[in-house]
């Protein structure tokens, strides 16, 4: 392969920002144009979400410009992707431009369609936005008796276990506020288990159990009948609610559904040791966008980010690389008022069961903090 000189990375989330500031850091400017192609002005820190919507967190806290987030010497195209040429090595936008590259990395995240299971919209409340975390903070601000459903209706979503969060802390808060007796937790999962792992998942069960939510696994959501105020399974199984908080269905973008590089959900196809998309060496695919067998967050982005820039880094200096991607990740939650977990596993390794934490609860309190100072800098 020729030594790339321009790599071209689509979405300015997560993991479009950390790999174009980790390639600067690494590469001269002499060496390696980097464009960004990024549809949105601002970036908001998702992992912030649970705690706004419970109103533990002042959302302008978890947002920073773009601009101010991208390191210098990055180019920031903000347009719209149109379509993908990967044959031409070329990326269209929505002005009709031709943006070429030596080096494509898609970055795109996943889109939200609550509109894929019938009776979601105006009914199911979530976080899993800034805009809907805020209203979901508002229906709880004077929340003190009913039936809340948290839970999950299919996967992948976005870090499934920021539901568990949620549900363990919404506990918390009824129970400062003196009226957790008058309230019913109950939880819906798609899977048997609550964690791939089974001992993850009986740690969360018996989290749970202590803390009197209800749990439905198995739990294939097929319906809301908003009229009734209850929620249906495949196999027929009806709860009702007062309040619902449904993850809402995640797919990848339209235009990559129509590229022919993902799968049928529109995530993009790639190689899981080097991330570059199938058929192609000089395309790749990392964060929400790609289909690789591992949760969707930043704390995997972290790792794929650090991996692919040398792996990018080496072909920029004419350098052997043999690395693989191990599919590490680490991933901190709150699971009570001052106590929260990690959890590290990678394709090979398994999670240990963690010891909680008031570190790991600081560690996720003050997550955006480290995430726009370091993480996202590339600097992690
Ligand atoms: C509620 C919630 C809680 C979470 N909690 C945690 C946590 O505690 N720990 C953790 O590690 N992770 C957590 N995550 C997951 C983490 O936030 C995501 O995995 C991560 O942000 C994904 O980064 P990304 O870059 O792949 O996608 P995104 O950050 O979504 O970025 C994709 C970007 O691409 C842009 N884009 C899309 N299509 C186009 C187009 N056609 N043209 C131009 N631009 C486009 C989008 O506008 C967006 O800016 C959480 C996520 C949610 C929703």
């Amino acid at each position: 392969m020729v030594a790339p000189r321009k790599v071209l990375i689509l979405g300015s989330g997560t993991a479009g920002i950390t790999l174009a500031n980790k390639l600067r850091l690494l590469n001269k400017p002499s060496e390696l144009d980097i464009e960004v192609i990024g549809k949105e002005t601002k970036h908001f820190c998702k992992a912030d979400s649970t705690m706004i919507s419970l109103g533990f967190k002042d959302y302008k806290n978890s947002v920073k410009s773009v601009d101010f987030l991208l390191n210098n010497d990055i180019t920031f195209t903000r347009e719209t992707v149109e379509s993908v040429h990967p044959y031409s090595r070329v990326v269209v936008t929505e002005s009709g431009k031709q943006h070429s590259y030596d080096v494509l990395v898609i970055a795109t995240g996943a889109v939200l369609h609550e509109e894929l299971i019938p009776g979601f919209s105006d009914e199911s409340k979530h976080f899993y936005d800034l805009q809907h975390s805020i209203e979901l903070y508002k229906n709880l601000e004077d929340f003190t008796e009913g039936k809340v459903v948290i839970g999950v209706p299919e996967l992948p979503v976005q870090c499934p276990i920021a539901n568990h969060e949620f549900a363990l802390m919404l506990h918390e808060l009824l129970k400062e506020r003196g009226v957790r007796e008058k309230c019913e937790i109950h939880f819906v999962y798609p899977e048997d288990l609550l964690f791939p792992d089974g001992n993850i998942s009986d740690m969360f069960k018996s989290k749970f159990d202590e803390s009197g939510i209800i749990c439905h696994t198995g739990f294939k959501l097929k319906d809301i009948i908003q009229k009734n105020k209850e929620i249906v399974s495949e196999s027929g199984e009806k709860i009702n609610y007062n309040l619902l908080v449904l993850a809402p269905p995640h797919r990848g973008q339209d235009f990559l559904l129509k590229s022919g590089l993902c799968d049928d959900k529109g995530f993009v196809k790639v190689d899981k040791e080097t991330l570059a998309v199938e058929g192609y060496e000089d395309v790749y695919a990392i964060g929400d966008a790609s289909n690789l067998p591992i949760p969707k967050t930043a704390s995997a982005i972290v790792h794929s980010v650090k991996y692919l820039s040398r792996r990018i880094t080496a072909q920029v200096k004419s350098l052997n690389f043999f690395g693989k991607y191990d599919g590490s990740v680490s991933c901190s939650i709150a699971v009570g008022m001052n106590n929260g977990i990690t959890l590290s596993f990678s394709y090979t390794e398994k999670p240990r069961v963690p010891l909680e934490s008031r570190a790991d609860f600081n560690y996720k309190s003050y997550f955006s903090d480290t995430y726009f100072s370091t993480f996202l800098r590339g600097l992690m």
